[in-house]
Parts: structure tokens; sequence; C-alpha cells
């Protein structure tokens, strides 16, 4: 939709009255008409839809800044030692995670508790609440990883079928030498499906199946950063890549 920028003396009970530019503007370059919808932004982040009457809008609603990210982020995430979990489910949240799904694989130790996911989903809200987000991100049931690639089960449903493409898939490795996760965001803002693995790392048998099945194995960096530390890292760098 067309924007205009107003002053905000313009602005009055219920209503925007238009200054000659912006009637020219709204009626002659834009060609819009009597009842027609435009948004006006006073610049300091408010902002308002209005209905065209002609010299001035009348104030359908006013606009709230949309904090989500503009793609969907997945975070599957092996579990954590501890209640190293609470941790991931509380930052992510805040840097804009849309869906948290918990992995088991061959290293990880934990089998989480019917209780344990009910917690990390009021976690979740709490920090959405916090973080004045429009969305709870979802926190899936646990799933094996080796399950991932099942399409009967695999909790990813675009994962190997013709919708793959509106998908990236990543998978974080500590070690080698891995395409930096950055670089590989920059190629465009596709949704994220992103895996980070337990204290023991990845087996080479997982990763082998993750990179036949789409997954780009990628870096965070020189350092080998905890397995709570990894998917809050990963978040960051899309959070600002995003922005
Ligand atoms: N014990 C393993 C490291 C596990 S770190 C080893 O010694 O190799 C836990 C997880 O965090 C890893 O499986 C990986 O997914 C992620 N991770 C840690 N550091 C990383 C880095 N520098 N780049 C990418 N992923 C990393």
């Amino acid at each position: 939709m067309q924007r205009i920028v107003i002053n905000i003396n313009q602005k009055e009970e219920g209503k925007i009255t238009f200054n000659q530019e912006q009637y020219h503007y709204i009626f002659r370059v834009l060609r819009l008409e009597i009842d027609d919808n435009i948004i006006a932004l006073d610049g300091v982040g408010h902002s308002w839809l209005l209905q065209i009457k002609s010299d001035h809008g009348l104030i359908v609603k006013e606009i709230i800044e949309n904090p989500e990210l503009p793609f969907d982020v997945t975070l599957l995430v092996a579990l954590p030692k501890g209640n190293g979990f609470d941790d991931i489910v509380r930052c992510c949240t805040e840097l804009g995670v849309k869906t948290i799904i918990p992995l088991e694989t061959e290293r990880t130790l934990l089998k989480p508790s019917a209780n344990k996911i009910l917690r990390w989903r009021k976690i979740a809200q709490e920090a959405a609440e916090q973080s004045e987000r429009l969305i709870v991100p979802q926190i899936g049931e646990p799933v094996k990883f080796t399950d991932l690639f099942n399409q009967e089960i695999s909790p990813l449903p675009p994962l190997l079928t013709e919708e793959k493409q509106d998908y990236n898939y990543y998978i974080c490795v500590a070690r080698g030498d891995r395409q930096n996760f950055l670089k590989s965001l920059e190629k465009g803002a596709k949704n994220i499906i992103i895996a980070t693995g337990p204290e023991g790392g990845w087996t080479e048998k997982e990763l082998e199946l993750a990179i036949q099945n789409n997954f780009q194995p990628v870096s965070l960096g020189q350092r080998i950063l905890r397995a709570v530390t990894a998917p809050i890292c990963a978040m960051s760098i899309i959070s600002i890549a995003a922005n």
C-alpha cells in the first residue's frame, strides 16, 4: 500500500488533513480515489491506515509496528544437559524464532518429560510478551533426528517436497572448514530451518544424512560454542541479517 509522511500537526481527532502537496500526490500522481486506503506515517514510529476523503483521510486504525522477522525461522535444537533448554527458548524467542523443535540425537542424553515441554511453552509465552512480539513461538514435541527425514512423521512438512524452494536448510557444525553462516544467509530472505547439535556434537552419520537432504553445513565462527550458545548465536545472526 502507498504511504505518505505527515507532520503530526495534520492529525486531529479521527482524521488527518492533507496539505496541497500530499493532495496532489494522492490524486494526481498515485491516482487514488475517494474511499481508497493509504498509510500515513509520522516518521517517529506511528502510522495510521487512512480512508481517503477529498482533502483529508479518515483514520481507520493505528498500525502497530510489526516486530516479527520477515520470514519464518524453525530451530531444530538437540537437547542440552540440565536446564539449558530454558535459556535457549527464552533467548531465541526474544530474537524472533517462530518454531523450536527439540531433537533427540545419538549423543543426546536427555529425554524430556511432558512437564518440561509445558514449562518451555510457558517460557516462550512470557518471553514473547516481554519482547512485545505478535506471536508466541511454538515449541514442538521432541523428535528423533533421523525422523526428520522420514516424510511420514517429519514435523517439517516442506522437507522432501516441491515446496522446498521456499526454505533454506542449515546444520551448524563446530569443526571443519564450513561456510560462514552469515554469508550464506545474505543470498536471500527465505524461510530458515536450522539445526544445532548436542554437547557431544553430531555423529558422522547424522551429518551425512542431513547433507544428503539439502542441509548446508555452516559455521558460527572459529570457537567451539556450547550447545546452549550455538542456537542463540544462530538466531542473533539471523535477526541482524533480517534488518
Ligand atoms: N563436542 C563437539 C562440539 C559440540 S558443540 C566437538 O568437540 O566438536 C554443540 C553444537 O553447537 C554443535 O553440534 C554445533 O551444532 C554447534 N556449534 C558449536 N560451535 C559451533 C561453531 N563454531 N560453528 C557452528 N556450529 C557450532
